[in-house]
């Protein structure tokens, strides 16, 4: 599992307790409703999601609390068997409790390496920096100074629109230099043009999401072929893409439905397609979810199940 929001994948009954220690009030207080209430409403269009994410981070501001949400995360992940994950978070929006930037990352990973040890399989960490602010360069030189607390790599995250991954080229530049792995959210909500600065000048490693790779091909025989320069680049040179089939369909990438999620037949074209579930909270997902949808609505075959999760081992970010 490459592409998972730690602040995405609360259990609703963690956010509960958690909120009533912390004296944060809840839109609703019961773990059904509460559930419900992330997963309305979230399309990434009118930002809605990032309210959600609001609520979420709240709690997410001392060491105890980041510390316990990363040891659940690794907990629910392993019980889907999950053996390797790469866990992401944006460090820079937990300081309301005067935490250091490196305690925020040493209590996530803190919580990685005891759920580990609780529960086997092995969980890393990538830092976000958010892209609508402008302290990506930071965010960079904090994940390169956090190589040894589980961090392996650098991601762009928040809204898309308005905010190319250009923007933050010096940090991606600083982190290719490092050789920490890069990711960039392109093409989820955006259009092609920021898949293509993401490869092209940021030098992304994986492309998180990067559905709209689409736009640049056509579609043939339940296959997606290249059919300009950015497609045949991403196909020629393996670009992965962390494909999220659930969290698309909620966050307003509106002409993908769940019947028509591009994930396999980009496959069939020879892509290097990953399934991810980049919110378990708000898309109300799990991994083993993705694979049931991929398999009962989009046709994936058995071969292509073990395509997909050859593909996330060929590409993690760990060595
Ligand atoms: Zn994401």
């Amino acid at each position: 599992m490459l592409h998972d929001h730690l602040d995405g994948g609360l259990r609703p009954s963690t956010i509960i307790e958690l909120a009533k220690k912390d004296g944060v009030s809840l839109p609703v207080d019961n773990e059904q409703e509460l559930k419900d209430w992330f997963f309305e409403n979230i399309s990434s269009k009118n930002n809605q999601v990032f309210k959600k994410f609001e609520l979420t981070i709240s709690l997410m501001q001392n060491f105890e609390n980041i510390e316990r949400i990363a040891y659940e995360a690794v907990m629910d992940l392993r019980s889907e068997n999950v053996i390797y994950g790469e866990l992401r978070f944006a460090p820079f929006q937990h300081q309301n409790d005067n935490l250091s930037l490196k305690d925020i990352v040493k209590a996530a990973s803190n919580g990685l390496i005891q759920g580990e040890k609780d529960f086997g399989g092995k969980f890393n960490l990538i830092l976000c920096a958010m892209r609508q602010h402008n302290n990506s360069l930071d965010v960079a030189k904090l994940a390169i100074d956090s190589t040894d607390i589980k961090v392996v790599g650098f991601d762009l995250a928040g809204p898309e629109y308005n905010y190319p991954p250009k923007l933050h080229l010096d940090a991606c530049m600083l982190i290719k230099k490092a050789g920490l792995g890069l990711t960039i959210h392109a093409g989820e909500a955006a259009d092609i043009s920021y898949i293509e600065q993401a490869i092209f000048d940021c030098k992304a490693d994986r492309v998180g999401h990067g559905w709209q790779i689409i736009y640049g091909c056509k579609e043939i025989n339940d296959k997606f072929i290249p059919n300009g320069r950015i497609a045949e680049y991403v196909l020629e040179n393996q670009i992965p893409l962390e494909i999220c089939i659930s969290s698309n369909i909620k966050s307003g990438a509106s002409e993908v439905t769940i019947d028509n999620h591009p994930a396999i037949k980009l496959l069939n074209g020879g892509f290097k397609v990953t399934l991810n579930t980049d919110n378990r909270l708000m898309a109300k997902t799990s991994l083993l979810n993705e694979f049931n949808i991929a398999s009962e609505k989009l046709n994936m075959g058995s071969n292509d199940k073990a395509k997909l999760i050859k593909n996330s081992f060929d590409v993690v970010f760990s060595n």
